[in-house]
């Protein structure tokens, strides 16, 4: 747990322990108007707007606290993720988390994935998202990826930290299933597949803003 002591000169009796909540600002990738991945008859926009409803009504019960943010089209996409990020870093958040599904021509393609720019803590991050990911589903652990400045995708894990004032804040691109395999679009794409995995990714940031240092994981106790 992560524990600031509020008033140093304080009688050590009188400390007072308050538990920070970490916020996680929720962007939704793509916009209404250019949906991203569609496959089986579902838009990737749309499953992570409704994704993003699912992390914000679950995350109190996590001590994590998050808003919902949208892209609004502009021909121009770097102006349009950069007016998202804008809007991001006036919330302040611990971290972004930018929804998306995978999408690949061959449909076997499969797996659950993070993309960041290399900093370390939003490869750690990443990494946690990764494994209650796939612990949840029993799906393959792609792990998390730096993705170059100018690969899709780039200009959201870069945009962020182009602005100078939030340098330091971990953007974490969510790749967490292929939408273009059948198998994981059935899994993922039903009700409680989604709500299965807003927890799930709420429990990989909640156990990484709490237990940093040892990284334990609850089913590595039962072992
Ligand atoms: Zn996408």
């Amino acid at each position: 747990m992560v524990f600031f002591i509020i008033g140093g000169r304080m009688k050590k009796s009188l400390k007072m322990k308050v538990l920070k909540k970490q916020r996680i600002a929720v962007l939704v990738g793509h916009n209404s108007k250019k949906t991203g991945v569609f496959s089986g008859g579902i838009r990737e926009w749309n499953y992570n707007r409704d994704l993003a409803k699912e992390i914000c009504t679950h995350s109190r019960t996590f001590g994590i606290l998050s808003r919902v943010f949208y892209r609004t089209y502009d021909q121009e996409i770097s102006r349009e993720i950069g007016n998202a990020y804008r809007e991001i870093a006036a919330y302040n958040p611990d971290m972004v988390l930018d929804l998306h599904c995978n999408g690949f021509i061959d449909p076997g393609a499969n797996g659950c994935e993070m993309l960041t720019n290399g900093g370390h803590e939003s490869t750690r991050i990443g990494e946690s998202l990764c494994d209650y990911i796939t612990h949840e589903f029993g799906t393959k652990n792609r792990g998390a990826k730096i993705l170059g400045r100018h690969e899709n995708g780039g200009l959201s894990v870069y945009a962020y930290s182009d602005t100078p004032a939030c340098a330091h804040i971990p953007i974490i691109v969510c790749e967490p299933f292929f939408l273009t395999n059948p198998k994981e679009r059935e899994m993922f794409c039903s009700e409680s597949g989604r709500i299965r995995l807003a927890r799930a990714i709420l429990s990989g940031a909640a156990c990484y803003w709490h237990d940093r240092k040892k990284r334990i994981l609850p089913w590595d106790h039962k072992k």
